[in-house]
């Protein structure tokens, strides 16, 4: 089955941290301030990618 999995594109990623707080596995934290960072919990709800005011996460699947 394919696995979805939230991606930052961080050339967009503003550091806001709306995403670590949309996500309720903790599954994405803002690393050193400069740019939010996907960990193995996520689900690919894209829970934050809805959130983010920069647009700068797509959930993407892989097999
Ligand atoms: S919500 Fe978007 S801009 Fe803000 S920290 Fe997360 S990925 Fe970056
Ligand atoms: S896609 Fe869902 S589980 Fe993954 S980081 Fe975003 S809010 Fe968290």
């Amino acid at each position: 089955m394919a696995k979805r999995k939230a991606v930052v594109d961080k050339t967009h990623c503003v550091a806001c941290g709306c995403c670590t707080s949309a996500c309720k596995l903790q599954a994405i934290t803002v690393f050193r301030g400069i740019y939010a960072q996907v960990s193995d919990r996520c689900v690919g709800c894209a829970k934050c990618a809805s959130i983010c005011p920069a647009d700068a996460i797509r959930v993407e699947s892989s097999t």
